[in-house]
């Protein structure tokens, strides 16, 4: 029945039973696969997605753990023993992570060594598959953790599924809030390296909602964009943005320059330049002021209408930052192609920079890299006094993180403002 038989799993027509409900929804389900062996990834890969799974694939420990991040998979099958982060340092850090600490975790072990599957289990491994495996030992283990996440999370995280409901639903809760004007922008903000001083902040969308508190973007993110009310959305983020900056200046406050996260249906929307340019010259503030995040995933779509788009952007004076940078699919050599301003460097590399060798690495190269193509770094996720000594000796231009500040109310944020100047 063995189809394949090379370095570890054997595949094999499944005769596995098609069970339960998830039979139904398994396009729905997202499982992210981290393993270093490009062989095991792909034949892994190649048998979930048969079965019919939306499968995302990571070649190491850290990638993994961004991917995580950005994704919010259904399930994750990670190895052991791999460059850059093990499993089991990529398991501690997504259990730390309140939005995804929950996702049921496999571990594929080279060998079944008791020490190693029961650290695993410490960890808060929920299965482990020992190499060589088959296709229907896979596939059942997969299945198995699907079923208990889906109960579980039908029990105890209405926030997350019930209470949120399908996507119309939340569309319609989307609409309603923005009518009723509980969305708010909070605004982060980004401090020169060398100097100290403030230099700009990001602007981020949080929901008041009047029954659930404050929700987070990465909740309601992704279904604005899977809908298309993102653009809609995304209109108002530019358009509080551009009223923030006109209220600055009624207050005599100096301009600052403000990052606004743009999704990608956003940067692909033909009127883009037409509604930014009016509502700068509404507001009478100067473009260079604004500041456009984007991320990865855009650049790996239309290479020349992207570039196209990016030059329109910065030929209007706005700046253009590539955001979480190195979570995605660019490489190093993609940024000689774009046209940015500012490389953010993802908050996964930061963590840790000053004691983690592979982070250090990557930090130092990246930012030399930059700078050599003239572009500027931002430090995203600074939460230590030795990371930011860290960026500070190897010339990162400026940091965000929570050492500045977290992500303030605009009356906090004003407050943060007067001390930093007095
Ligand atoms: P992002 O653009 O990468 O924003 C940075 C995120 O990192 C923010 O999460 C911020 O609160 C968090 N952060 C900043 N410093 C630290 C730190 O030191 N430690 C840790 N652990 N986290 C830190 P937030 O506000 O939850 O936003 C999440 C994501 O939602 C954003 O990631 C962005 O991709 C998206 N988002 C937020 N606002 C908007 C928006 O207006 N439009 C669009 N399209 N996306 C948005
Ligand atoms: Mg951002
Ligand atoms: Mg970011």
């Amino acid at each position: 029945m063995g189809i394949y038989n090379v370095t570890g799993i054997v595949m094999a027509e499944s005769d596995s039973q098609t069970d339960s409900g998830l039979e139904n929804d398994r396009k729905r389900h997202k499982v992210l696969v981290i393993e270093d062996d490009e062989f095991i990834l792909d034949i892994v890969s190649e048998c979930l997605e048969a079965e019919g799974f939306e499968v995302r694939q990571a070649p190491h420990g850290q990638a993994g753990l961004a991917l995580a991040h950005q994704i919010h998979p259904d399930l994750i099958i990670c190895d052991v023993s791999m460059p850059y982060l093990n499993g089991y340092e990529v398991l501690k850090k997504l259990r730390e992570n309140c939005l995804i600490a929950a996702t049921p975790f496999i571990f594929l072990t080279a060998k079944a060594d008791r020490p190693d599957i029961r650290k695993g289990m410490v960890l808060g491994a929920d299965d482990y598959l020992t190499k060589p495996f088959t296709q229907d030992e896979l596939l059942e283990a997969v299945k198995a953790q699907l079923n208990k996440f889906e109960i579980f999370r039908q029990s105890f995280s209405p926030a997350h599924n019930s209470e949120l409901g399908s996507n119309d639903q939340q569309v319609f809760e989307l609409k309603n809030a923005l009518e009723n004007s509980e969305f708010e922008l909070f605004y982060q903000p980004q401090i020169d390296l060398a100097s100290g001083s403030l230099i700009g902040a990001e602007a981020l969308l949080r929901w008041n909602s009047p029954t659930k508190g404050y929700i987070s973007p990465a909740q309601f993110i992704p279904v604005a964009e899977e809908t298309g009310f993102i653009l809609e959305l995304g209109q108002w983020v530019l358009t509080e943005v551009c009223h923030q900056f006109k209220t600055w200046q009624s207050q005599g406050l100096q301009p600052l320059r403000v990052a606004v996260n743009l999704s990608s249906l956003q940067f692909e929307d033909p009127n883009l330049e037409g509604y930014i340019t009016r509502l700068l010259q509404e507001a009478d503030i100067a473009p260079q002021y604004l500041e456009v995040e984007l991320t990865e995933s855009l650049l790996v779509k239309d290479v020349e209408s992207t570039v196209q788009r990016l030059s329109q952007l910065r030929a209007m004076a706005i700046t253009v930052a590539i955001d979480d940078f190195g979570t995605g699919y660019a490489s190093l050599g993609y940024l000689q192609h774009f046209p940015f301003d500012i490389l953010k460097l993802d908050r996964c590399f930061i963590s840790d920079v000053d004691r983690n060798s592979s982070n250090a690495a990557i930090v130092s190269a990246v930012i030399k890299m930059a700078h050599d193509l003239g572009l500027k770094v931002i430090a995203e996720g600074v939460e230590t006094e030795s990371e930011r000594h860290f960026l500070r000796e190897h010339g990162c231009d400026a940091m965000q993180g929570y050492l500045a500040s977290r992500p303030l109310s605009v009356e906090d944020f004003g407050q943060f403002r007067r001390q930093i100047r007095s």
